[in-house]
């Protein structure tokens, strides 16, 4: 996200201390996060593929897309005690084995490739939300699991109550902890089996933006969720100090979701409308490692195309669309030009309730009122590249996205300027970083000294580098290390010095 529609947070910020423990309670602990969108659907296809429970049928085609685990998603996957008990139930044969066998390995892992099929019965009014989500799982990790983790919003701002858990059609006892749902697949699932897991709950929106609020909220004539489907991912924590995206979560090769809601709302999401019924409306997208989406009854819409990307802007009356166009069109094709193409073939921006702006893939969020609109876009649509087409550990290396996507944005708009914090590390996670100087240190600084490491290399080297670590780690998780060892093998000089300074638990 970006830290820039409201006044800096560099002044004083009432410190949020997080104990760690309430989560159970309400938590009205909110903080702004920010996430970048990474579009949806590459090739728009019309035709739902797969129904819901079918489980054998993407085994092929989402194979080959599965990372084989870069060096940061295997450190980061959860440590857990892992028995290799590749049982003798499934042939080693070809990765298109259904279903579980017997036992347990108390393993898990973020390399599995899921498929996503939900809807969302939700009320604008009333603000009830209810999901019911179809995942269709195959272990793309090499190992044997027997359980997954996934991530939800709802799980920390919407009450959530799981009303169905399921796998392979047979109940499983589900816990939630956190902003985690622990699902136990009541079975070992083989490397290449696929399982059919069902997840249902009930939530309410909150009714404000104010703390992490407007990340789950209806409120200010809008309505906006965030990170509220289940999602494979790892256990992360909720509460930080700051802004930061508490959030990892890997690529979907494909998620189908049927929105159904009380009345009629225009709706702006990570994938591209497929179906429309009356208030029920489908929209799909593929290669996205996570599905946002904000409505309004009344927004009004412009669009253009920008090199074959339809960009759409959303907005209710008042809020600048035409200049939050214009922003979108300069910042879409001038990064590309930088990166690399945009990968989908919508881009979408719309208002918010308020909080911050915020990235997913796809779509980009703009709170009513935001100032330095062209800033804000291009840093939320930088964010298309660094978080959506190349994920990472938001929560343990924010430097990754936060301080690539700052630096882009200000590149393009010739906005560098000098920290208003002092010079920190660049290495830390979200939670060991202070309201006040999170944004300065690693948006800024971390932005400044990727500005510096181009002075140095020289332009022509850098960007070959950035596009480098772009497409080695596209889909995947990349990381800091990841993106700083690639920059340093682009140029003769040896940047090991320079960052082992700044990056000293990792040089
Ligand atoms: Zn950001």
């Amino acid at each position: 996200m970006a830290g820039m529609t409201r006044p800096p947070r560099v002044g004083r910020t009432p410190l949020r201390l997080f104990v760690v423990i309430a989560c159970l309670v309400v938590l009205a602990a909110a903080i702004g996060i920010e996430r970048l969108g990474d579009g949806s659907a590459v090739a728009a296809s019309t035709a739902s593929t797969g129904s819901a429970t079918s489980t054998g049928d993407i085994a092929t085609a989402a194979r080959s897309a599965e990372p084989p685990a870069p060096a940061t998603a295997v450190a980061a996957e959860s440590a857990i005690a892992r028995t290799p008990a590749p049982s003798p139930g499934t042939a080693g044969a070809g990765p298109t084995t259904d279903g579980l066998v017997p036992g347990t390995v108390n393993a898990t892992s973020i390399n599995l490739s899921a498929e996503y099929v939900a809807t969302v019965r939700l009320n604008f009014g009333t603000r009830s939300f209810l999901v019911s989500s179809t995942m269709t799982v195959t272990n793309t990790s090499g190992k044997a699991i027997d359980r997954l983790e996934l991530n939800t919003i709802a799980a920390r701002l919407g009450q959530m109550t799981l009303t169905v858990t399921r796998v392979d059609d047979v109940p499983v006892h589900a816990t939630v902890s956190d902003q985690t749902i622990h699902l136990p697949l009541g079975g070992i699932l083989e490397p290449g089996a696929t399982t059919t897991v069902r997840i249902s709950y009930r939530a309410i929106l909150r009714s404000s933006t104010t703390g992490s609020n407007w990340l789950f909220t209806r409120a200010n004539g809008v309505l906006e969720a965030h990170r509220w489907l289940p999602w494979i991912s790892i256990p992360t924590p909720f509460d930080r100090p700051n802004h930061g995206d508490p959030f990892v979560t890997p690529v979907s090769p494909h998620v189908r979701i049927t929105i159904v809601a009380d009345r009629p709302i225009r709706w702006a999401t990570t994938g591209e409308q497929v179906a429309s019924s009356g208030m029920t409306k489908t929209f799909e997208a593929r290669n996205v490692r996570d599905f946002a989406f904000v409505g309004a009854p009344d927004y009004r819409i412009t669009s253009a195309t920008v090199n074959g990307v339809i960009i759409r802007v959303l907005g209710r009356p008042g809020f600048p669309i035409s200049t939050v166009l214009a922003a979108a069109k300069a910042a879409l094709s001038r990064e590309a030009k930088l990166l690399g193409a945009y990968p989908y073939r919508t881009y979408e921006i719309a208002q918010t309730a308020g909080g911050y702006g915020m990235e997913s893939p796809g779509l980009t969020w703009i709170p009513a009122g935001a100032g330095s609109l062209a800033y804000l876009v291009a840093h939320e649509t930088g964010h298309q590249w660094f978080y959506g087409i190349v994920g990472n550990d938001q929560a343990r290396q924010p430097y990754a996205d936060e301080a690539a996507t700052d630096f882009v944005a200000r590149y393009i708009l010739g906005l560098r300027r000098a920290s208003r914090c002092s010079t920190a590390r660049l290495d830390l996670s979200i939670y060991r970083y202070s309201a006040a100087c999170y944004y300065e240190d690693i948006y800024i600084q971390g932005g400044n000294f990727l500005d510096d490491t181009r002075r140095k290399m020289g332009s022509t080297a850098f960007w070959a580098g950035m596009r480098d670590y772009l497409a080695t780690y596209r889909f995947k998780i990349g990381g800091t290390r990841a993106l700083l060892n690639i920059l340093d093998a682009h140029t003769p000089l040896n940047l090991i010095p320079r960052y082992r300074t700044r990056f000293p638990s990792m040089y």
